[in-house]
């Protein structure tokens, strides 16, 4: 029989749910059923527009149990509902995103030198690895299977031992939207045992990884020995620049959301606010009673607008971080305390007073903690932003369009909204870089990442 493991509600504290702990020869097992699927059986037989219609086939059965999933993810991760509902819709969208795309990858003919035809080809890689943290699961699952399956790959997913709830749901979905056995299958299970297992398979080409910096170097590292293909979505400690010349209230509105959502818990959070010299004063103020004014509580009731942390184990992660920066002397200038009673919750918090070498202002803790940080002029705001291992995401606040588009061009980041704390769009490439990733995910861009160019040249010479 299966051994077992319990997923925590983070709301409450109590068991949600008891899920198979993959060990090795499970994936050994899963692993060759997508190889088999992969190489023979239907799949391989099914031509590019069967297979976007299975993509929006499964894509529309996400829609019609949207409600089901939402309410898994929230109470799996602790997120508010009306964000999970937004995230099962981002899920079914990519889906779609990439159903369009599957007749639309082309090879090319080339004017070569020689005589003959040089054409491409763009083919698919074979049993892509895919494993997704616990942040986003549904949303993040979709961004590596969708492309993966787009362009004729089969997957084997393990989610975050966390937060396995929807992916699972996922796999029953796909086997009714009509995905051969074998194409699509769920592992749930411990990362240092399944993941590692994963990432080690011979037959798996390619591993599709979002979480943290440390196990993404891990994965580079094992996938080197058998030149496996990779692409990492790892950690972040994005800057939100704010001028003196921008719009005061939306920059403040959004200070307090990209750091916020998801209670922090969110790569591209703009966990680094750093404010001109001369608002600095009125505009602490004013996150501060932004933060203040942030409805903690139950994530399934409408009004919420953050949740618990998603552990106990992660909270208490998270208020080491937080002694930290009172230890190095930054000022708490709201929160910094956890809730008693059940569920893993923590006050939003605001450091003031940090400084660019504090252990808060140079590691990601993926909670709802900010240090905000003055600076004088438009050099001095790069330096700063530039000053981090980090490179995923950002923002900056100006009314000045040509220093706007300055400043953008010179913060090293894969991502970045003028005027905006938005990250991800789903038609647009999204990655890291420096230790924040490789590779690219979503826009079409992704489906280089998914596949592989064939040359085949023919001599048609007499
Ligand atoms: P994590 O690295 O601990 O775990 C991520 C996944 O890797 C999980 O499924 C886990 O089981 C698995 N894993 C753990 N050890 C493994 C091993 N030895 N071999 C193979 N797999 C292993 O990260 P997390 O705590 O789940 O997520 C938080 C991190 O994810 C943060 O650093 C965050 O910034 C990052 N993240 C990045 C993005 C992005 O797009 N750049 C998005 C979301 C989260």
């Amino acid at each position: 029989m299966a051994v077992m493991f319990d997923v925590i509600e983070p709301a409450t504290g109590e068991r949600l749910a008891s899920v198979p702990e993959a060990e090795r020869h499970d994936v050994d097992r899963a692993v060759a059923a997508a190889e088999r699927a992969f190489r023979s059986g239907d799949w391989p037989k099914i031509n590019s527009r069967d297979r976007g219609r299975l993509l929006f086939r499964l894509a529309a059965l996400i829609r019609e149990n949207a409600d089901e999933l939402a309410q898994l993810e929230s109470r799996n991760v602790g997120k508010p509902i009306r964000d999970s509902r937004d995230e099962v819709g981002l899920a079914a969208n990519c889906l779609e995103y990439y159903g369009g795309a599957t007749n639309k990858i082309t090879g090319q003919t080339i004017p070569g030198a020689a005589p003959g035809v040089l054409m491409t080809f763009r083919e698919p890689l074979g049993v892509c690895g895919v494993i997704v943290p616990w942040n986003f699961p549904v949303a993040i699952t979709s961004w590596k299977v969708a492309p993966a399956l787009a362009m004729g790959n089969t997957v084997v997913l393990k989610p975050a031992e966390q937060t396995p709830l929807t992916a699972l749901r996922l796999a029953e979905l796909a086997r009714e939207a009509g995905f051969p056995e074998g194409v699509f299958t769920v592992l749930t299970g411990a990362g240092s045992v399944a993941g590692d297992a994963l990432i080690r398979h011979p037959l798996v080409r390619k591993i599709g990884f979002t979480g943290s910096t440390e196990i993404g170097s891990r994965v580079m590292r094992i996938a080197a020995d058998d030149i496996k293909r990779v692409t990492l979505e790892l950690g972040g400690k994005s800057a939100n620049v704010i001028f003196e010349d921008c719009d005061f209230d939306r920059a403040v509105a959004s200070a307090v959301s990209s750091s916020l959502g998801n209670a922090g818990q969110d790569c591209c959070a703009r966990s680094r606010v750093l404010v001109q010299r001369s608002i600095y004063d009125r505009f602490s103020k004013a996150i501060v009673e932004g933060f203040q004014r942030v409805q903690v509580g139950d994530p399934l009731a409408d009004a919420t607008e953050m949740g618990p942390l998603v552990t106990t184990a992660h909270r208490a992660r998270v208020m080491e971080y937080i002694q930290a920066g009172r230890d190095e002397g930054a000022t708490i200038a709201t929160g910094g305390q956890s809730r008693e009673g059940a569920g893993s919750y923590l006050e939003p918090t605001v450091f003031l007073d940090a400084r660019p070498d504090m252990k808060i202002v140079r590691e990601e803790i993926f909670g709802p903690v900010v240090a905000v940080m003055p600076f004088d002029d438009e050099a001095a705001a790069i330096a700063m932003a530039n000053d981090s291992q980090y490179g995923l995401s950002g923002s900056i606040w100006t009314r000045d369009l040509g220093r706007a588009m300055r400043v953008a061009r010179a913060i090293q980041t894969g991502n970045l909204s003028i005027n905006s704390g938005s990250s991800v769009h789903l038609e647009a490439p999204f990655g890291g870089v420096k230790q924040s990733g490789l590779g690219r995910e979503l826009g079409l861009q992704a489906l280089e990442h998914y596949s592989e160019w064939k040359t085949i040249y023919i001599d048609v010479s007499e």
